[in-house]
């Protein structure tokens, strides 16, 4: 049964006062604070988080869909554990055969995949994708979709949560920076999208072909906003037919639409694809691949005079670095979460666990008579307390978000994680009773907040 309703979290209110003295509000990411204090988290296990008091809560935040398994599967422990002790290297800095073994994966599982590097995270997948398509079109300006989020750099921090006011017409959305202290000159280089509106993205997309090196997606917008089939497909063709390469970025819905992420799913190959989060199995880690005739433009052979050590050829190679690419220890922890997806019945289970919870809340919410639909794809969703139809940014504005609000603040004092109006994703070690318990909480919930 979901819990009381008058927890202590003094302790989370204490390490916050210490916490705000070193670190600027507190939080190690801005994403992470909510009102009043943040909850700090001490111990962790499967689907469950224990807080520095003690309380315990069903997690679906699961570090923003990283922990496909949960908190500390033991075949990831293992994995993690066997390649120090095997190896005995934390990380070699030179090239070795796990690298080899994860693209070989990769590419089997991606359809867009012929080859890979990897990055440390999935902001430098998508960061050095944009340079990729860059310098394979020899065209300057790159093309987003409004509310998409591709990671914290000046090139695209643009459009992810505008105000309405400053973005214009929904029809025809212009850039607005996300943050201070973004370079001005970025947002002559952007061009923005209306998501799941395929007419205005072709108006758009004619407009400016001739300087438009590439159009990066989510294929689900905050990993639950679908895009439709129809508008998936227009993207492909109306791409291919500019020669504006399309960059899925597959960071949140890799592994999770399927194994071979929303490609998969919807039949597409898109010309780059990133990869982060789920492929890491809870480390730090991102991939880019893509089509081998592209990703050539990444081989040091092409420019360097490799043995000469220099750079005396002026037609370079595309510069790409990392201290820690291809870490073995991260590696395995991925290689081991992929294992552990492709044992039978695991996956699928994860999926009509979800698809069970997903029908289980909107139940309670009709029976309580308060408008809720849940959207997502594959093991992520969200809960939208509207009746409206959900299919991109602007639409959210339906949303009654102080009602989510209040609820997110109750599930919390209930027993469930979710940083107050974030999405849910999945593990495939949520139980049964984990799904039950999460039911009862939202019916709980909002018998309070309906008074
Ligand atoms: N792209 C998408 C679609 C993401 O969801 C994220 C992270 N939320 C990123 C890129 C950035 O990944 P990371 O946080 O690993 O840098």
């Amino acid at each position: 049964k979901a819990g009381s309703t008058s927890r202590t979290m003094q302790e989370s209110a204490d390490a916050y006062t210490r916490a705000e003295k070193v670190i600027p509000g507190g939080v190690t990411a801005n994403i992470k604070y909510f009102a009043p204090h943040p909850i700090f988290m001490k111990k962790a296990g499967g689907s469950t988080l224990y807080d520095a008091d003690g309380n315990r809560y069903v997690d679906y935040l699961l570090s923003y869909g990283a922990l496909i398994h949960g908190h500390g599967h033991p075949s990831i422990k293992e994995a993690v554990i066997r390649q120090m002790e095997e190896d005995g290297t934390t990380i070699y800095g030179t090239p070795h055969e796990r690298e080899i073994e994860m693209a070989e994966r990769l590419c089997s599982l991606y359809p867009g995949m012929d080859q890979v590097r990897y990055t440390n995270s999935g902001l430098e997948a998508t960061l050095l994708a944009l340079r990729v398509a860059k310098a394979y079109t020899g065209r300057p300006k790159i093309a987003k979709f409004e509310g998409h989020y591709h990671g914290g750099y000046d090139q695209v921090l643009w459009s992810i949560n505008p105000d309405e006011q400053e973005a214009g017409e929904a029809a025809d959305p212009q850039p607005v920076p996300e943050s201070i202290g973004l370079p001005e000159y970025y947002q002559d280089h952007i061009i923005i999208l209306p998501f799941n509106d395929l007419e205005s993205t072709e108006r758009i997309l004619r407009r400016h072909a001739d300087e438009i090196s590439t159009l990066m997606m989510e294929p689900v917008q905050g990993g639950y906003i679908p895009a439709t089939q129809a508008f998936m497909d227009g993207v492909r063709r109306l791409t291919k037919e500019l020669g504006i390469l399309l960059i899925m970025d597959e960071v949140k819905t890799g592994f999770r639409l399927s194994l071979g992420g929303a490609q998969q799913t919807y039949g597409i190959t898109p010309d780059l694809t990133a990869l982060g989060k789920v492929l890491g199995g809870g480390f730090p880690v991102g991939a880019l691949g893509g089509a081998e005739e592209i990703m050539e433009v990444l081989n040091p052979k092409q420019g360097w005079d490799v043995m000469a050590g220099g750079s005396s050829n002026p037609t370079r190679a595309l510069f790409h670095s990392g201290t820690y690419n291809g870490h073995p220890t991260v590696l395995a922890a991925g290689m081991a979460t992929i294992d552990r997806l492709q044992q039978e019945a695991v996956m699928e289970n994860m999926m009509n666990r979800t698809k069970k919870l997903r029908r289980q809340l909107e139940d309670v919410y009709k029976k309580m008579h308060i408008p809720m639909k849940t959207v997502g794809a594959g093991s992520i969703f969200n809960l939208m307390f509207t009746d409206g139809d959900i299919r991109n940014y602007r639409d959210l504005k339906q949303v009654d978000m102080d009602l989510r609000r209040r609820v997110d603040e109750e599930l919390l004092q209930l027993g469930v994680y979710t940083k107050p109006m974030n999405r849910y994703s999945m593990s495939t070690v949520h139980s049964e009773e984990d799904i039950q318990f999460t039911v009862d909480a939202h019916e709980q919930a909002l018998r309070k907040v309906k008074g």
